[in-house]
């Protein structure tokens, strides 16, 4: 998967980094002082990611710990993010990671200690606190080879008030299948339906996958949290929706859903351009785009609004008049 491993030498001895470097035995190995020398220095064009990808395992310098934006994550409670990783193995068309970056390489930090030390700051106990772990990377795909997920069990096991987010578009769990579920821990799951996952999320697990995976965890007494975003408008969006909401209520025990969230397709302006440039045959820029106040590119308001409402009316049909869905960027 990586043709170079760059590591910082000051983590080149930490287990998780050892761990890292035994699942790629035949990458080259190089020693650096710092990722930042390197990593995105040249300017690497996002899809080399195809053929060409390094890896650098670093520690995070810096603030870890993360605001997130306004109109991301359940209401009245506090919202984090951490940086514990950038860039991601999958390609997904709409992906905003495509010109964010110079790079396509990924780097994984391996300080967890001091990040979760970091969330000891921000993590009251009278408080609902969210970190989410992923927001520039997709939080379980390489977890079987980084294996941090173990320690922020045991430290959220003694800060039942905060809450972690690990969001995925794999069906990777076997990692999380020795550890035991509990409640402030919320696997979320990024799903659309079969023909737009096989359109534009390239290398992601498939739906049938990401069902399955959800169903273990579910079965296993798992938290579960569900994105069906981003919506990509086709014609039949609400028929095609009806279909991947019961496949998935199917699989989830009800007791067991955390909060569902949902979203139409929107990029920073600077993205949009990139996803012409990157693909510019995508159905995903078939539909007419506007500029929004907050400068962002999405579909025009009535169009995103019916698109949600019909959604979440929809959606609320599977939840026994229990409201857990929230509008991502719309509220
Ligand atoms: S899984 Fe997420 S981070 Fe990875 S390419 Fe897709 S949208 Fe980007």
């Amino acid at each position: 998967m990586f043709q170079t491993i760059y590591i910082e030498h000051e983590v080149e001895s930490l287990p998780y980094t050892q761990n890292i470097i035994q699942h790629f035995k035949n990458a080259q190995i190089k020693t650096i002082d710092k990722v930042e020398d390197y990593w995105g220095r040249v300017k690497k064009p996002y899809l080399q990611k195809r053929d060409n990808l390094n890896l650098y395992v670093g520690r995070k310098k810096g603030q870890l710990i993360k605001k997130a934006p306004d109109a991301y994550g359940t209401k009245n409670a506090e919202h984090y993010y951490f940086i514990h990783a950038y860039n991601c193995i999958y390609e997904c068309e709409y992906c905003y990671l495509q010109g964010y970056f110079h790079t396509p390489d990924i780097v994984l930090y391996v300080n967890h200690e001091e990040i979760r030390n970091e969330m000891l700051q921000f993590i009251d106990e009278d408080k609902e606190v969210w970190f989410h772990a992923g927001e520039f990377s997709d939080s379980l795909a390489l977890s079987h080879i980084t294996n941090e997920w173990r320690d922020y069990w045991l430290f959220f096991q003694n800060h039942p008030k905060a809450k972690l987010e690990l969001r995925t578009k794999s069906s990777n769990i076997k990692p999380l299948l020795d550890l035991p579920p509990i409640s402030n821990i919320i696997i979320t799951f990024s799903l659309s339906p079969e023909q737009e996952v096989k359109k534009f999320d390239h290398k992601t697990a498939s739906l049938k996958a990401r069902l399955k995976a959800i169903q273990e965890l579910s079965q296993r007494g798992f938290q579960i949290g569900l994105h069906f975003d981003p919506v990509i408008y086709s014609e039949d969006y609400l028929a095609r929706y009806r279909l991947l909401f019961q496949d998935v209520f199917q699989n989830l025990e009800e007791e067991n859903l955390n909060y569902i969230s949902l979203g139409v397709v929107r990029f920073p302006e600077k993205i949009y351009h990139q996803v012409q440039k990157n693909y510019p045959q995508s159905q995903l820029l078939a539909q007419e785009f506007i500029v929004s106040k907050d400068g962002k590119v999405r579909y025009p308001k009535p169009m995103r609004m019916k698109i949600l409402n019909d959604l979440k009316k929809e959606l609320l049909t599977f939840l026994n008049g229990q409201n857990k869905v929230y509008l991502c960027m719309e509220d």
